[in-house]
């Protein structure tokens, strides 16, 4: 591939994903969208089918909190894109890192973590990780390349680029110090997706996503999943799933395959408008920053996705300027076709305990942009006009 041609994306083909073997429960009467087995439990044919199923004789599916054959279709789907040993879908992101650090930590254990890592993944480890006994420490993304960092360290929470800040860690050398020390490694991928990064072709462990992003695609579902080597996704599949009971739900892992089968495309188009966004955004004189990673200054990213942000100049209202877009909207989340505009000055001011923004620190004229799939001239006249038009 590529790296400087905007329309590239990985060498994941997401076609052969779904020329996989015919599965006949998937495809009956050759359909090619799989259907929805909206169905809480399966029943069995006899004593001995269902007693094998209990023992772990069989895999046929029980419950659907457990397992069901549509969202088992999307797991399959996504063990081939990440080219894992297994995979597990959640009812939501933060469902897919509470299964990961729940079922691989204990008390008395050490999680070592980026600084700006996903505001409520940083509460989940402060409100509900660190009073369950596990020891939890953060570090700018540079310590990382210290091997003597992770001494005593048991599992190691990376999220590359970081949330907002859009910083990179050094993949394939962090894996390795932490294979030294016998620590884990996850890695939060939603920002790259399958295609702009493979953390586990970089000796990573687990990678998981928030899927209501890039993977679904359309705003219209919250979704997560992991995926990783086969020990430490047998814990979480053992443990996790069943008993923190966030399992996605069968329609949901639906909407989800429909996503991967665009996924390819949409990368494409949020690619080629963040590097229009980028070039601009770089020459404005209102810009004193651009936080952009992709494969012309981060060696592990295969592409650029369509989420950047960029600090504005002291004389930018950004208030202002979030009142003046039209066709940007205002609003958490990204990933879909809408762009969004996300203003780090309001996020500075959430209550209650801190999030990792206000413990970490980020600059109140911070914005973060999620480029969608309009017409990316539209866009740029849109951000454009309303900058100029909101110096005070
Ligand atoms: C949204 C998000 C999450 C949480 O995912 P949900 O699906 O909202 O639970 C985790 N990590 C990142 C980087 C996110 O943007």
């Amino acid at each position: 591939m590529n790296p400087n041609d905007p329309t590239a994306t990985g060498d994941v083909d997401l076609a052969s994903l779904f020329a996989a073997p015919h599965d006949t429960t998937l495809n009956a009467a050759g359909a090619v969208a799989p259907p929805v087995y909206q169905s809480s439990l399966f029943t069995f044919d006899s004593y001995q089918a269902f007693q094998s199923r209990i023992s772990g004789g069989s895999q046929q599916a029980i419950y659907s909190r457990v397992d069901n054959p549509t969202v088992r279709a999307f797991e399959r789907l996504m063990c081939q894109a990440e080219n894992a040993a297994a995979s597990a879908a959640f009812a939501s992101g933060m469902g897919a890192v509470a299964a990961v650090v729940f079922g691989l930590l204990r008390p008395g254990q050490r999680l070592a973590c980026v600084e700006h890592v996903y505001p409520d993944a940083y509460r989940l480890f402060e409100r509900l990780l660190r009073p369950f006994g596990v020891e939890v420490s953060y570090h700018p993304v540079a310590a990382f390349a210290d091997p003597e960092l992770l001494r005593g360290v048991s599992l190691v929470y990376l999220e590359s680029p970081t949330s907002i800040t859009f910083e990179t860690v050094d993949l394939a050398k962090v894996a390795a110090n932490a294979r030294c020390h016998g620590a884990l490694t996850v890695i939060d991928n939603s920002w790259a997706t399958p295609l702009f990064q493979q953390p586990l072709a970089l000796g990573i462990d687990l990678v998981l996503h928030s899927a209501s992003k890039y993977i679904s695609g359309h705003s219209d579902t919250v979704a997560g999943v992991v995926s990783g080597r086969a020990e430490p996704m047998a814990k979480i599949i053992d443990l996790s799933v069943p008993l923190l009971g966030a399992k996605l739900a069968p329609f949901d892992a639906w909407l989800l395959i429909r996503g991967l089968r665009t996924l390819d495309a949409r990368m494409r188009v949020h690619q080629a408008t963040a590097g229009l966004f980028v070039e601009r955004l770089n020459a404005h004189p209102l810009v004193c920053r651009v936080n952009a990673p992709g494969p012309d200054n981060t060696p592990e990213l295969r592409g650029r996705s369509g989420l950047l942000s960029a600090v504005l100049a002291p004389e930018v209202d950004v208030a202002r300027l979030c009142d003046a877009l039209k066709v940007f909207k205002l609003g958490v989340s990204w990933g879909g076709f809408e762009s969004l505009i996300l203003p780090v000055r309001a996020v500075l001011t959430q209550a209650g305990e801190h999030n990792s923004l206000q413990r970490f620190g980020a600059d109140p004229q911070l914005v973060r942009l999620s480029l969608g799939l309009e017409n990316p001239e539209h866009l740029w006249a849109d951000f454009d006009a309303a900058l100029n038009a909101s110096v005070v």
